[in-house]
């Protein structure tokens, strides 16, 4: 699944290529902020249509289709925010509006911030990630929106992981995603953060995306190069923040 594109075509055409190159997925789902940020929302609305099986709604997608102000966007981000929304056509800004909030797709809620507020909340802490388990049904729920690829599983019985300072008294599991690990599903809920694909921000700057093996049950984790300068080079000219052009070659 891909989330937090942001307008970066470079990276989602990387990533396409490498999920070709892998013999192809039965669906892709992106997890919502398709635009924002980055310089090319129309050519990535148009892959999403063309590739993705589904898509929900995120902030930055809710910014450019008019239904959010940019009030609580800081000053970079509502200005790429505004200059995305003058970019779009009506069809386009129609199909940003018209993203549903979540969805659900087989044992998975799709929501791009958390399932309790999906346009707005981040999960980083294990105190967010177990507030948010009553607020889905299925047993895995998939997010974006922090751009930090992590997992939290509920664990049976709280303190079953004696010893791991990443559990809390409630038996909330936190673990933190790099680039090839693999995590076995198993029986027990978890809310997993496949990272951003367009502007990462866990000092990693290649993109990031997950794939899920239904038959096997298993997550990956994927980290992929590409081409950070071309992308800059079209932000400059897009007159794009220089906060935002510096930020990718980081992954921050
Ligand atoms: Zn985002």
């Amino acid at each position: 699944m891909l989330a937090d594109i942001h307008a970066n075509l470079t990276a989602l055409e990387a990533v396409l290529r490498d999920l070709e190159s892998r013999g192809g997925v039965d669906e892709i789902w992106c997890l919502g902020d398709v635009v924002g940020y980055g310089p090319d929302p129309r050519q990535c609305i148009s892959l999403v249509q063309q590739y993705c099986s589904c898509c929900i709604a995120g902030n930055h997608d809710w910014a450019a289709a008019g239904l959010m102000d940019t009030s609580g966007f800081n000053q970079a981000a509502a200005a790429a925010a505004q200059w995305t929304r003058r970019q779009l056509n009506s069809s386009e800004t129609g199909y940003l509006a018209g993203l549903p909030q979540t969805l659900e797709r087989d044992k998975f809620t799709l929501a791009h911030g958390s399932p309790r507020y999906p346009l707005w909340e981040y999960i980083l802490s294990l105190r967010e990630a177990r507030a948010n388990f009553p607020f889905f049904h299925t047993p895995f729920c998939l997010i974006g929106h922090s751009h930090i690829p992590l997992f939290f599983r509920m664990e049976g019985n709280p303190g079953s992981q004696e010893g791991s300072s990443d559990t809390d008294d409630t038996g909330v599991f936190q673990q933190e995603l790099y680039a090839g690990c693999q995590i076995d599903l198993g029986e027990r809920r978890a809310i997993i953060n496949p990272g951003g694909v367009g502007q990462p921000r866990d000092n990693d700057p290649r993109a990031s995306y997950g794939l899920i093996d239904s038959g096997a049950g298993t997550f990956t984790l994927l980290r992929l190069s590409y081409d950070i300068p071309d992308v800059q080079a079209r932000m400059a000219a897009a007159g794009l923040p220089g906060r935002l052009i510096e930020r990718l070659a980081y992954g921050w």
